[in-house]
């Protein structure tokens, strides 16, 4: 049954001539992003194949345009479809084609029709009555209010639309952020707020928040209002190093011999130990690679104000039944067993087939061969 914007997701997808296979493939990874069994994967395909495409404004704020730029990113052609041509972004101030009344005409006829989903980048300025940020003559902080009043929920992108980001801190000099910056759920009260917190966010979890909320409604947030599928689990607790971390053989320098061979960036001040998000299992440009596979450190940037621990310092381990020693026995010869680069691989694939278990997986196989 079509609709205004253009009927269910599946006649989209199939106009776009993505194959069923390709189509039950995509639902088998959106099950495993969301951290679900495989065997979801059929419910999320009959969800998507009746749900009405979902109308999106997406509201480019206070920001340096990286979630943007994370969102053009997503080269793997069904995803991007979904999010770009798929999910009906009505309005993005960045990447749509009208321009000027035209925009402005496209963006109250979303909001005049209700049930669109809104998706915030950037923080909102709200200091010196909130010019900071105007589009078209008007404040941000007023457009989004205005936008937020007829939506069905708010996804809030990115560190600065979760809690201000970088332009809510100080200048350095004392003083409170110049422009007042502040985060979505700071100006919106009375809608639900998901906030997909990154530094930028990934693009996945926007596409598995949208099939979310398309199969099963709004998914459970935990405290800081961030979905449990993608911000639930430890970092450390799925990181392919953490065998590594376990038996003591840290990276003490950048390119020494326990860098090359994939051990763990604890000392290098990863802050894993801390840090709550899907990386490790859904990594990023469509499960590549993400930074401690590549060989620095999580900066944990999806929670707030991470910028405050020192990037190459190391966190407390508080809940460990065992703490690191102050020093290291000398890193000799080549680890044996699975490679870092084997491992990624195997972490990918098994990423992308069953999500948070595939991970698991290549830890405990990881730790299996270490052993
Ligand atoms: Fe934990 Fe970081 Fe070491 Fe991975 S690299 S095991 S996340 S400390």
């Amino acid at each position: 049954m079509a609709n205004h914007f253009g009927g269910t997701l599946a006649e989209a997808l199939t106009q776009k001539g993505v194959s069923r296979r390709d189509f039950l493939k995509f639902c088998t990874f959106m099950a495993g992003t969301l951290a679900l069994p495989a065997g979801f994967a059929p419910r999320i395909a009959r969800a998507l194949e009746t749900a009405q495409r979902p109308p999106i404004v997406w509201l480019e704020m206070q920001d340096c345009a990286g979630c943007t730029e994370s969102l053009l990113r997503a080269n793997q052609p069904t995803v991007a479809e979904l999010v770009l041509d798929i999910l009906s972004v009505n309005y993005h101030e960045t990447i749509m084609a009208p321009s000027g009344q035209r925009a402005v005409k496209s963006l109250e006829d979303t909001v005049q029709a209700g049930g669109y989903l809104t998706v915030v980048e950037g923080s909102i300025p709200t200091g010196d009555n909130a010019y900071y940020c105007c589009i078209g003559g008007r404040t941000a902080e007023d457009i989004l209010k205005e936008v937020a009043a007829n939506t069905a929920a708010i996804i809030a992108v990115g560190a600065c639309a979760f809690y201000g980001g970088w332009p809510s801190t100080p200048t350095g000099r004392g003083g409170p952020s110049p422009t007042g910056a502040k985060g979505v759920r700071d100006i919106i009260t009375d809608k639900p707020i998901i906030n997909l917190g990154g530094c930028p966010y990934n693009v996945d979890n926007l596409t598995a928040t949208v099939v979310h909320y398309l199969t099963f409604g709004l998914p459970a947030l935990d405290n800081l209002g961030r979905p449990l599928f993608a911000y639930g689990r430890r970092i450390h607790d799925n990181c392919e190093r953490r065998a590594h971390f376990d038996r003591n053989e840290f990276v003490r320098a950048w390119g020494d011999e326990g860098h090359r061979n994939g051990w763990c960036l604890y000392q290098m001040g990863c802050k894993g130990p801390v840090a709550y998000q899907n990386c490790p299992t859904i990594r990023w440009n469509q499960g590549t690679n993400w930074p401690v596979g590549a060989g620095h450190g999580c900066i944990a940037c999806g929670g707030e104000n991470f910028w405050e621990m020192a990037a190459y310092e190391t966190v407390p381990i508080v809940d460990e039944d065992k703490t690191p020693p102050a020093t290291y026995p000398p890193v000799e010869g080549a680890e044996q067993g699975i490679s870092p680069a084997g491992a990624g691989l195997i972490g990918a694939a098994a990423g992308l087939a069953v999500g948070v278990a595939g991970a698991v997986a290549v830890h405990q196989l990881t730790k299996r061969e270490s052993e």
